[in-house]
């Protein structure tokens, strides 16, 4: 086993969810944790929780998709914390519609939080990692990459965050940084209550219906892909770089 060197990580939508896990795994894991969102006051809440289980975490609210807000942030961090060399983007919103039906602004919004934010905060972050000659992205992408009915915005972003991984594997690794991405189909979280609520079934039915399509017959739970997005970013996943690992209980969910 490598040890662990300590680092400064960023993870974004870390107020709840896959973002909250994430956050109290790399902090368990001995980083320091940034938690960036929208909803500052839960990534407080985030922030609390690490501390009080012995950790370092800074919450700060921003808007990934805005420039200034981001650049804002990462220096924050920076000053903060330290220099930031773990980067996990997780931020992400559903618009879900079929196409006939989606608006403009279901297309642009999801493509901008998700896209625009992850080009954002990662134009942002490397500048640390640069300088460090060490650095971790990990981009959050999803099942959808792979096609989903009503989800033409997300797949798309989903897709696209994946040849946006392999780029930044391209033009980074000389400088020590690896980039990956985790693709996980469905977990169990507040954007698939939200989309259950949506079509009018309980959570609890809409995420068993849902494990009847996974091989290992269950939904994931937030922790499953903080287990994966760890491993990306440990000191022994140096040599794994501009990959797409599906977390998802099987080949697809
Ligand atoms: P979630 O909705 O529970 O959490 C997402 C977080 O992102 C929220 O706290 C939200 O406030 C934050 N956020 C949204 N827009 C933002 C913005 N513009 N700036 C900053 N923060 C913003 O979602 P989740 O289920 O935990 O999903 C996390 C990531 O994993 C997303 O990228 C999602 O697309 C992806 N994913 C989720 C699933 C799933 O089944 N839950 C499956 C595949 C991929």
């Amino acid at each position: 086993m490598t040890a662990t060197t300590p680092r400064v990580a960023v993870v974004t939508g870390g107020a709840r969810g896959i973002g909250a896990a994430t956050a109290r795994r790399l902090a368990a894991d001995g980083h320091a944790v940034a938690v960036l969102d929208l909803r500052e006051e839960q990534a407080a809440q985030t922030a609390a929780h690490i501390v009080s289980d012995g950790g370092r975490a800074l919450a700060v609210g921003v808007d990934v998709a805005d420039a200034a807000a981001v650049e804002a942030a990462v220096t924050r961090v920076r000053d903060e914390v330290g220099a930031p060399t773990i980067l996990v983007n997780n931020a992400g919103i559903l618009r879900d519609n079929l196409l006939f039906k989606m608006s403009e602004d279901d297309w642009d919004s999801v493509i901008s939080v998700h896209l625009r934010g992850a080009f954002l905060m990662t134009r942002a972050v490397q500048a640390h990692m640069v300088e460090a000659r060490w650095g971790r992205v990990v981009n959050l992408s999803s099942t959808s990459a792979l096609g989903n009915r009503g989800q033409a915005n997300y797949s798309a972003a989903k897709a696209g965050i994946q040849g946006f991984t392999k780029t930044l594997a391209i033009e980074l690794g000389k400088f020590g940084i690896t980039a990956n991405a985790v693709a996980p189909g469905v977990v169990a979280t507040d954007m698939i209550r939200e989309t259950a609520e949506r079509v009018g079934v309980s959570f609890e039915d809409f995420l068993a219906g849902m494990a009847k399509d996974v091989p290992v017959g269950r939904v994931g739970q937030p922790e499953d892909i903080a287990a994966a997005v760890a491993f990306f970013c440990s000191e022994e996943a140096g040599f794994v770089s501009g990959q797409v690992l599906y977390v998802a209980g099987g080949p697809r969910a």
